[in-house]
């Protein structure tokens, strides 16, 4: 048995039974990063000694009865934007290359209170701002299915790294579709919970009002376990909400009949490869045969999310970024001659050219002279957006599409072309906008092996239809058990 192939509640059964004890796990997991990690380069920060030293502690305080849990031991990966006490927290970004965070997220604190075991700090586009990885200041993640391509963005490493067996399950933040869209990529599942659902503290600030952390793993059961751990509401984040306890694994029927799913056509058109479209095809023919309603409806209003995001997106990334000054805790550059020069000279080479990109697009969209005309049209095209999906949603259930319009594409082909970078995020903009829950599952691969992901869209809060959704899909289809990362050269 390959203890890395296992999911975590697969682990947890046979921890219970005795099958393997907490150092195995934390062990096989070291031992497969040390052997696939030179691949696939999903980590900035590997904690494999500190692991392995916290295993046994975990181990013992279990056979002393000092502690219980049900996660007790379980290894974990974070994305690295996510402050973790006393462990390097670099957003990716030379700016943040040295910078100890001082405290945990509250996310952390929660996995911490549990004994879950951090085995690294995952790379990611950096300050989250990409959909390929590549813009890391520090190393380019390959894709475990094809090491050519990418594993998606902004969460990449996460996504490389559950799809690799590095780490059992990840978390992973999306603002526009970092988790979904490098879920789908790389062939695992992946949750951005409804604004409001998990706490953001300790998340560095990409855009405030579309950030949301969320989980990363290999099924859907998963999914709904990592969710319960780290929801609830947050005094120190005041967008978090206060909802009454569930458990979301309870929410996994197996059983969708007259389910309805709203399909809209817009997203089934321009720019969607044909191969895409066909795994969704028959993704909705499996969903009929389950017993769902499905119906095609005009979503249109989504043809002006991409541009409404990053609007948006850009306007408050420009306000975020502006604490990092070279005075506190950031990179300051060597030489200077005056403050502003020091705060000129520290940004300059402490960023890198999309965060540069998007910090002038945000101030410019800020200007007095140009307020009206981008920001204030852009919030009022959010709200256009969101009352489009209201309105869907008093017909449907879910709203399904495609998670990307393509698969995973070859390292280096749009880094030179922002615009078409900006593209890949046309199917999962729209979800942050609306502040709603969605998911991304594996639905099938291409002619050249690579998965495809689809997307199942919640109303706000109604993450236990679409975990359900997914999981009938999950059983059905069995993606898990029929494919697997080939690691191609
Ligand atoms: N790819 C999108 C962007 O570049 C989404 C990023 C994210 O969700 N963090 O903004």
């Amino acid at each position: 048995m390959d203890i890395t192939e296992l999911t975590v509640h697969e682990l947890q059964e046979k921890l219970k039974s005795k099958e393997i004890t907490i150092t195995q796990i934390t062990k096989s997991y070291i031992d497969r990063i040390n052997e696939k990690e030179t691949d696939v380069q999903a980590f900035v920060t590997t904690l494999t000694d500190e692991a392995m030293e916290q295993a046994k502690e975990i181990q013992n305080k279990l056979e002393e009865g000092e502690i219980k849990g049900e996660f007790a031991g379980i290894p974990i990966g974070i994305k690295d934007n996510m402050c973790t006490k006393g462990v390097k927290t670099t957003c990716s970004s030379k700016m943040l290359e040295n910078f100890v965070a001082p405290y945990s997220a509250t996310v952390i604190e929660k996995l911490d209170k549990e004994n879950i075991i951090n085995l690294g700090k995952l790379n990611m586009d950096e300050f989250a701002m990409g959909g390929s990885t590549e813009y890391s200041y520090f190393k380019k993640t390959k894709n475990p299915w094809n090491l050519n391509k990418v594993p998606g963005g902004s969460s990449g490493g996460s996504a490389a790294a559950v799809a690799a067996n590095l780490v059992p399950w990840a978390l992973g933040s999306d603002t526009g579709g970092s988790i979904r869209q490098p879920a789908s990529f790389c062939g695992v599942v992946g949750l951005k919970p409804t604004y409001g659902l998990v706490s953001r503290y300790g998340l560095v600030a990409f855009a405030s009002s579309l950030d949301q952390i969320g989980p990363i793993t290999k099924d859907v059961r998963d999914c709904a376990m990592l969710l319960n751990l780290i929801v609830g509401h947050d005094e120190k984040d005041t967008t978090s909400v206060e909802r009454p306890k569930v458990d979301y694994t309870k929410s996994l029927k197996n059983d969708i009949k007259g389910l309805k799913i709203g399909v809209p056509k817009e997203f089934f058109t321009e720019g969607i490869n044909e191969e895409v479209k066909d795994a969704l095809e028959k993704s909705i023919e499996k969903y009929k045969e389950l017993g769902a309603e499905i119906e095609e409806f005009s979503l249109d209003i989504a043809k002006y999310s991409l541009a409404t995001y990053y609007i948006i997106g850009c306007a408050e990334a420009s306000s975020n970024l502006g604490r990092f000054d070279g005075i506190r805790y950031t990179y300051r550059t060597p030489e200077f001659k005056s403050l502003k020069e020091l705060y000129k000279k520290s940004r300059s080479e402490g960023f890198g050219d999309e965060v540069k990109r998007r910090i002038i697009l945000g101030t410019y969209v800020l200007s007095s002279g140009y307020y009206d005309a981008y920001y204030k049209k852009a919030q009022q095209v959010r709200t256009l957006v969101m009352n489009e999906f209201n309105k869907g949603f008093e017909k449907y259930d879910i709203i399904l599409t495609p998670t990307s319009p393509t698969v995973a594409f070859d390292i280096g082909s749009k880094t030179n072309n922002p615009l078409e970078m900006y593209l890949a995020d046309i199917c999962t903009v729209s979800v942050n906008i609306a502040g709603l829950p969605g998911i991304s599952i594996p639905c099938g691969v291409d002619k050249e092996g690579m998965p495809i992901g689809m997307q199942l869209i919640g109303n706000k809060f109604c993450e236990e239809t679409i975990l359900n959704a997914a999981y009938t899909f999950e059983q059905a289809i069995k993606f898990r058990e029929n494919y697997k990362p080939e690691f191609k050269k």
